[in-house]
């Protein structure tokens, strides 16, 4: 049988998988990379770690599914703009392809992450989702009657900006005002519990935590299960998560999804969080509808953005 190489870029390391047609990661693993030559020092190390699990590169690996952060142009496989990683305009599937000697497809990680859960995870039982990775930064996907809807260009689902209307406190790196993300990312929710407990001394909540200028998402979550979830903790989160919730009912009344899909760090408040987002959200849409919303939290975890890399590669989306 043959298997599909797929491959995860981060800012200093890769993921690495190899994918079978059901969709089964039957081995992976992380190589480091130096950013400066990126595509070469991938190449060594990717033969040289599949040599050592005992894979035959050119006799096994059929096609390539390469997923990466930033604004990604799925048709020809050229990162327009990657913040993270520093790129512009580059031409990735051209330079891979020169080297692996391989059919390659680029896609947005995000997108490729909900591939995966749409194929073997959490979605794999409906046509239409709303896909949110809420972590450091938010990112997103639409799958609609089966299919990822990734745009023309390869850019839906930047979901954390723009709109300018899903927040009045804090402004974004990107440059516009009423962004999302700088509210309800994991960095956005530690960073409203800060400045709210900067502008009221003696907010109800700040006596929970021992140093209010410096919180962590991380921190929020372990006070929170330490003391029961309290009330007033609840509260700040449901005020940090109040532009995400806006922006799902808008995408909820766009395109009428069976299921909203939620994966990332902010799904570690797990059931706390589908209670938060159900009771907020009637705010935003009407009553029955906001009664019958599904919402699910995604279980392939790190694993899915190599699964859906390799699903994308596998059906040739919109290449040929
Ligand atoms: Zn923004």
């Amino acid at each position: 049988m043959k298997l599909v190489l797929a491959i995860e870029i981060g800012v200093t390391s890769s993921k690495v998988g190899l994918v079978n047609q059901y969709g089964d990661l039957q081995a992976k693993f992380a190589v480091d990379h130096d950013l400066t030559r990126l595509i070469p020092n991938l190449f060594e190390k990717i033969i040289d770690g599949l040599e050592a699990i005992g894979i035959n590169y050119e006799e096994e690996v059929e096609k390539i599914g390469i997923a990466i952060g930033g604004y990604v142009d799925h048709m020809l496989g050229i990162i327009r703009y990657s913040a993270n990683l520093n790129l512009t305009n580059y031409h990735l599937k051209e330079v891979a392809e020169e080297l692996f000697k391989k059919p390659i497809f680029v896609i947005n990680d995000a997108n490729a992450s909900a591939l995966g859960e749409f194929w073997t995870g959490v979605a794999k039982q409906y046509d239409s989702i709303i896909f949110y990775y809420v972590d450091n930064g938010i990112g997103g996907a639409v799958i609609t009657e089966g299919k990822l809807a990734p745009g023309a260009r390869g850019f839906a689902g930047e979901f954390g900006h723009g709109g300018g209307v899903f927040q009045k406190n804090y402004p974004c790196s990107c440059g516009l005002t009423g962004c999302v993300e700088p509210m309800s990312s994991i960095l956005g929710i530690a960073n409203h519990f800060k400045v709210t407990f900067k502008n009221k001394k003696n907010h109800s909540a700040a006596h929970f935590f021992k140093n209010v200028e410096d919180i962590t998402f991380k921190e929020i979550l372990e006070i929170y299960e330490e003391n029961n979830q309290p009330e007033e903790i609840t509260v700040l989160l449901q005020e940090a998560l109040d532009p995400l919730i806006m922006h799902m009912a808008t995408m909820i009344n766009a395109l009428d999804p069976e299921a909203i899909i939620l994966a990332g760090g902010l799904t570690q408040l797990d059931e706390k969080l589908i209670e938060i987002i159900q009771s907020s959200i009637k705010k935003y849409m009407i009553d029955m509808f906001a009664e019958e919303l599904t919402i699910e939290i995604a279980e392939l975890g790190n694993d899915s953005t190599m699964i859906g890399s390799a699903y994308y590669a596998l059906n040739d989306w919109k290449i040929f």
